[in-house]
């Protein structure tokens, strides 16, 4: 894939679980030489690590809720700190409440930025739960699968990098996935509200086929970032 080149830019990617954030943030990555930033593979890490920020995280991230900001905040903020981030970056799955939003905007405008889009990724929530309950992504590329949506062309040979070895989130299961859904209502689906007051916001239909979706957002991106 050819790497367009832009300013650096701050994109957030909102959605509920499912709806294909991950997958079209590694998208993006690849395109438009962005830096993929994903507070769930961050909190995973710390988890997978046993930091005192993992072991207080875990409970929670079983459970289908939001860990509090405070953890959330200063391992993003660690994150942002590394000087590939100067790139531009895509937030998978941040910001999540609005006390993340307004945290976001408080470190960004120490530095003179902005946010430079929010790209909501609208979905049906029936569909959500299944998606979420049969997803697995390869555990050396991590390219995404899903048990009936989307297998390996060869069963059990990732198509990418040709890996056998594939992972399951402890987390995508449907009584989690339910618990995630009802979070996202709740505590996230309001800074759709928060970003378009601030004039940065866009829709994207996100129940297509995902080239589709990848191009809409693209194209999206090439607009906000020129
Ligand atoms: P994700 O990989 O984005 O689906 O996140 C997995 C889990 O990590 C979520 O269900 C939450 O428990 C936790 N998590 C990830 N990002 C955040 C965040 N920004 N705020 C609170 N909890 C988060």
């Amino acid at each position: 894939m050819t790497e367009v080149t832009t300013r650096p830019a701050v994109l957030i990617l909102l959605g509920p679980p499912g709806a294909g954030k991950g997958t079209q943030a590694r998208m993006l990555e690849e395109r438009f030489g962005l830096v993929q930033l994903s507070t769930g593979d961050l909190l995973r890490a710390a988890v997978a690590a046993g930091t005192e920020a993992g072991r207080a995280a875990q409970s929670v991230m079983e459970a289908g809720g939001l860990v509090s900001d405070d953890i959330v905040l200063a391992i993003l903020k660690d994150r942002m700190a590394e000087p590939d981030v100067a790139k531009g970056v895509i937030l998978d799955g941040f910001p999540r409440t609005a006390g993340q939003a307004a945290a976001l905007d408080a470190l960004l405008a120490a530095e003179g930025r902005e946010v430079t889009a929010a790209i909501s990724l609208e979905v049906d929530d029936a569909a959500m739960i299944a998606r979420v309950a049969g997803r697995y992504t390869c555990a050396t590329c991590g390219e995404g699968y899903h048990d009936q949506f989307k297998t390996p062309a060869i069963a059990g040979t990732c198509d990418k990098c040709g890996g056998t070895a594939f992972k399951r989130r402890a987390d995508d299961t449907a009584e989690t996935a339910g618990a995630r859904l009802a979070a996202y209502h709740a505590q996230t689906a309001p800074l759709i509200a928060y970003y378009e007051g601030k004039g940065v916001l866009e829709r994207i239909d996100a129940m297509g086929a995902i080239e589709e979706i990848s191009a809409a957002l693209s194209s999206i991106v090439s607009r906000v970032s020129a």
